[in-house]
């Protein structure tokens, strides 16, 4: 038998709509023996997470204001699963336990972890899975960084004694103490992660509320197409420019262990959604995985003659951005210039102009220019600047959509081309990149290349 491991989203544990949707994916495959839940999300906009309205009770907690009514829209979320769908559990013990906790002056961390332990209680019981707390298991140091060897092994020994098990995602204790901790917002992803490295699963599905990654972001790109598979790689830039539908350290575990995440949409479970692997599957002609990017970042370009020659002059830009504590995002290098990326945020009022008084000062260049609403774009693809044309075909298409490109960073990795343009011309460049690629040209191309393969 194979070993699958699932995580499921608030969303995905919303409501009684939503478990049923759950147990049917389940059942649905017998290899899916162990199940890491989130705690109830938003049932529709405008709705709270349970995890939101914890902190709050927390807060009202420490202000001394009563807290009651907050625990009581908390509880009725889980009362109302388990009457709707006629789960025998007892939820009073366990809401009184907290209760009993919160008298006692709880940590805000306990408080906030008890969304996905009352999650994982009401799903073990629906699942008729047994129910394997975090707590003791997923371990953390006294500062809150989680161990990961000790959290390994201590998973390997436990899960080995349940074939089948809910757990909690989002927390686990401080080591050797009962104190609980949770990972930062969305945690719970790396809980399955954790759990999917522990009992060597063959696959580590996350189930959420979309059909995996896409390749654009739908809110530029009309109907952009599915990812259907990309690697660890290339995840990771384009997570870096802000598309994302993971926790940045939920990668971790599975990718050191070979393990493959595949998203998945709980209310599609027919699409396949996103596999994510370590190595791109030979067969595959596509050029470009997905393009993503941000606005707002300033580029300061010098110049300075013969500056190929003269030895240290990155070094004293960088010492010059470290000493004001400036962190740059890339600094493409030609004969005679340099050119910083910095995104806007590390420079508040005034910082810019601190940083041109040193470079002026302490490099004495030929001449700097500025400019403050700079947008960058990575296509990304693996093998894609290595290709024959890629680059000409994505230039040329920036070119006719009358896009000015004002920064070119290839990087020495095949995996990407970053460009800067002006903000204004961000959405026109995202989409000439995109169509560029995913023309019926593109099409006759990959065509003609598996032929001549
Ligand atoms: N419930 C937590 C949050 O809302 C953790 C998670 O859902 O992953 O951030």
């Amino acid at each position: 038998m194979g070993v699958k491991v699932l995580k499921f989203g608030g969303s995905s544990v919303a409501d009684g709509i939503q478990l049923k949707k759950l147990k049917e994916i389940v059942e649905a495959d017998p290899d899916r023996r162990y199940v890491v839940v989130s705690a109830p999300g938003k049932r529709f906009s405008g709705d709270n997470k349970v995890t939101d309205l914890l902190y709050l009770c927390k807060t009202e907690i420490d202000n001394h204001i009563p807290y009651d009514q907050v625990f009581q829209v908390i509880i009725d979320r889980y009362s109302a699963v388990k009457l709707n769908l006629g789960i025998d559990v007892d939820l009073k013990s366990r809401y009184e336990e907290i209760r009993r906790n919160i008298e006692a002056g709880c940590s805000v961390d306990y408080l906030a972890s008890r969304g996905e332990f009352l999650s994982a209680v009401l799903v073990a019981a629906y699942l008729g899975y047994d129910f394997v707390d975090t707590a003791g298991l997923i371990q953390f140091d006294s500062r809150g960084r989680l161990l990961p060897e000790e959290t390994n092994e201590a998973l390997k020994a436990e899960l080995a004694k349940h074939e089948r098990a809910v757990l909690p995602g989002f927390y686990g204790t401080q080591k050797d103490t009962d104190k609980v901790r949770v990972f930062s917002r969305g945690g719970s992803d790396v809980t399955g992660s954790l759990v999917a490295r522990a009992v060597e699963a063959d696959v580590y599905e996350n189930w959420t509320d979309v059909s995996g990654l896409l390749m654009a972001d739908p809110r530029i790109v009309e109907n952009p197409k599915p990812i259907d598979q990309i690697t660890y790689v290339e995840l990771r830039e384009l997570s870096y420019m802000g598309a994302s539908v993971l926790h940045e350290d939920a990668v971790f575990p599975v990718r050191g262990a070979n393990i493959p995440i595949n998203i998945r949409n709980t209310n599609k479970p027919e699409d396949p959604g996103t596999m994510i692997t370590t190595s791109r599957p030979e067969n595959t002609e596509r050029i470009l995985s997905g393009v993503a990017g941000n606005k707002d970042f300033t580029v300061i370009a010098i110049y300075k003659n013969m500056l190929n020659k003269e030895v240290g002059f990155i070094r004293r830009i960088l010492t010059i951005l470290e000493d004001l504590d400036v962190s740059f995002e890339h600094i493409p290098t030609g004969i005679d210039t340099v050119s910083v990326v910095i995104s806007n945020d590390q420079l508040p009022e005034g910082k810019l102009d601190d940083v041109l008084d040193a470079l002026q000062h302490q490099i004495n260049p030929d001449s700097i220019t500025v400019h403050d609403d700079i947008a960058l774009i990575a296509a990304v693809g693996i093998g894609m600047s290595r290709r024959l044309g890629t680059s000409a075909r994505l230039f040329t298409a920036l070119a006719e959509a009358g896009v000015n490109v004002r920064m070119i960073d290839q990087g020495s990795s095949e995996i990407n081309i970053i460009i800067g343009v002006l903000n204004e011309d961000f959405e026109k460049a995202i989409r000439a990149i995109y169509n560029a690629f995913n023309s019926d040209r593109d099409d006759v191309l990959k065509d003609t290349m598996s032929k001549l393969h």
